[in-house]
């Protein structure tokens, strides 16, 4: 019996669907990247502080480090006890 590489299918596979799937995969990573570029550098809570790595837990964006104290706070109460 044929390998699969060997098949019609397997050649279809491997000589036109992996290539296809490769260049998906290679635009999608560029999309995101082309995303993370223009992902905005000021704070989204008070537009006015630099943001940090800190992720305000309510949106999951990143914000500076004020507002996310201030928003953690707040979240922390928020939660049953
Ligand atoms: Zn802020």
């Amino acid at each position: 019996m044929a390998d699969f590489f060997q098949t019609r299918m397997g050649q279809k596979f491997y000589e036109a669907d992996v290539p296809r799937i490769a260049k998906a995969l290679e635009r999608i990573a560029d999309a995101l990247e082309a995303q993370n570029r223009s992902a905005p550098s000021v704070c989204p809570h008070c537009k006015e502080q630099p943001a940090t790595h800190k992720l305000d837990p309510f949106s999951g964006q990143a914000v500076c480090e004020p507002c996310h104290k201030a928003l953690r706070e707040e979240w922390d109460s928020r939660r049953p006890r």
